[in-house]
């Protein structure tokens, strides 16, 4: 390949070309003098242009976009004008590293796009993007600090699947999305696989977002019975979607995504109102003291609104707070703050269960100082339980810490009879898995708590 050749010679380690000092550069406004960005319009002629070329000669070409990372420039401490300062410094290193015929434009205001023809093929453009990118992240100096850009760049390989330059640079750009979700200077190569991701993402969200402002989620609620005599004492309420269905929409997935979005804070607030209001609804039914559990995500737990939130949702709701639990995990749990939220939830009467026990590292002298009522068997160790020589020396020493501590032990994920005996013998108190029942919808939930109130009250 013509320029190419000495475009990769060049990016060879060790072989610096004058723009590649190690020196920090100073802003100079008046390097750019002379030098235009092509605008979007003139981008689309180039890359249709060297579509056509591929079609007449078969020759690949690259389309490359980068954005500055906005964690280049953390809580803007470098202030707008240190930022359009980086700007302009990596766009004329950008500029000044154009072969001929390369064409570097303006997308949108801190996105460049550059086009290079005659690519030999993924493994060159990607080599040919990792030099921009390096070139553009060099540190610099900006308003007496020292800064360091970070990139995000997203590579396309233009030819073969693409009909117009649009495609070209909407792949180009799905491949720096997936660059910049991750910190430093990245570069992206687009495939298929990245599209497809971003979709389900994209409509994972949009669900997300409805599911906040319409309400279209529903919970289902999973019993939890005491081991002695399977009597329903508790329910899980757990989130599921209404109407959308991407791809991956289970609940675990879902959560992921909104903790990583802090959509995460008003999903948890909704999920909080709706299952208080279906656990008023349930007292009505029953004098059975029935607690209902909401999971609380760590995102949640440190907010300090979640205090005022779950005193709104009770007062909103009218439901005792002896009848409201949460689930918390071990992460949540570790700082001071946290251990205060947790001293204030149980003097309102609120019960708290640490989830998936077992799974995090909270150390036993951190379990002593901490407030709870239930400890939740992780399911792994439930799971572990299964066979004939099964050990159950690990679930025995947290059964006998937890009783120790004054905590009640749920089993979780239990899904056999042989597992139901194993955590019985264990001493566990409580039981949660679908050999004793799935996670239901509330009127089925509402179905056994009649029918179990009418067993307690008949004559025996
Ligand atoms: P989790 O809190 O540990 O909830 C228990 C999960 O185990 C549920 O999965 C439940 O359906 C499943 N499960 C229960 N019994 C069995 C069993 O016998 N076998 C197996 N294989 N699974 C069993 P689900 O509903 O898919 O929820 C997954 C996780 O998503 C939850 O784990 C929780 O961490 C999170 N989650 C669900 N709903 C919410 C919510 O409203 N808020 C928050 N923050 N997290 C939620
Ligand atoms: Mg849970
Ligand atoms: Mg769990």
């Amino acid at each position: 390949m013509r320029s190419i050749s000495r475009r990769v010679d060049q990016t060879q380690e060790g072989t610096e070309t004058p723009m590649q000092r190690h020196t920090p550069d100073a802003i100079d406004a008046r390097s750019d003098e002379g030098t235009r960005l092509s605008t979007p319009a003139e981008l689309q002629t180039g890359i249709d242009g060297a579509l056509r070329k591929w079609r007449r000669r078969d020759r690949s070409f690259m389309v490359l976009v980068m954005s500055l990372h906005p964690w280049g420039n953390p809580g803007g401490w470098l202030g707008d004008r240190g930022t359009a300062n980086i700007g302009r410094t990596v766009t004329n290193r950008i500029l000044a590293m154009r072969y001929p015929g390369d064409m570097v434009g303006q997308l949108y205001t801190g996105e460049l796009a550059v086009l290079c023809e005659d690519v030999g093929g993924a493994e060159e453009a990607t080599r040919i993007a990792r030099r921009f990118a390096a070139e553009a992240s060099r540190p610099l100096a900006s308003g007496g600090e020292m800064a360091t850009p970070m990139v995000s760049v997203g590579v396309a390989v233009g030819g073969g699947v693409h009909s117009q330059a649009s495609e070209v640079l909407s792949d180009a750009r799905i491949a720096m999305q997936r660059a910049a979700e991750r910190p430093g200077s990245r570069v992206e190569l687009f495939n298929e696989r990245l599209r497809l991701d971003l979709m389900t993402r994209s409509q994972s969200l949009n669900g997300i977002a409805r599911a906040v402002n319409d309400s279209s989620f529903h919970l289902l609620y999973q019993p939890i019975v005491s081991i002695g005599d399977e009597r329903l004492v508790a329910a899980e309420a757990l989130f599921r979607w209404d109407k959308v269905t991407p791809a991956r929409s289970g609940a675990h997935h879902i959560i992921a995504l909104a903790e990583e979005t802090n959509w995460i804070q008003p999903l948890g607030r909704s999920v909080l109102h709706e299952a208080c209001r279906q656990a008023a609804a349930w007292t009505r039914l029953s004098a059975e003291e029935l607690v209902t559990y909401v999971n609380v995500s760590p995102q949640q737990f440190a907010e300090p609104r979640l205090l005022s939130d779950v005193e709104q949702a009770l007062s909103d709701t009218g439901l005792e707070a002896s009848r409201l639990g949460l689930e918390v995990t071990e992460s949540s749990v570790v700082s001071e703050d946290a251990i205060a939220t947790l001293h204030r939830l149980r003097e309102l009467g609120i019960r708290v269960s640490l989830d998936d026990f077992g799974t995090g590292f909270s150390s036993l002298s951190a379990l002593q100082r901490l407030p709870l009522d239930n400890l939740k068997l992780d399911r792994s160790f439930v799971a572990g339980l299964s066979s004939d020589s099964f050990d159950g020396s690990v679930v025995d020493a947290i059964v006998t810490l937890a009783h120790h501590l004054g905590l009640g032990v749920v089993a979780e994920g239990v899904e056999t009879a042989v597992q139901l005996e194993a955590v019985r013998d264990l001493g566990c108190d409580f039981v949660q898995g679908f050999y004793l029942a799935r996670p239901v919808a509330a009127e089925d939930l509402a179905k056994r708590i009649t029918s179990h109130h009418a067993e307690q009250a008949r004559p025996r």
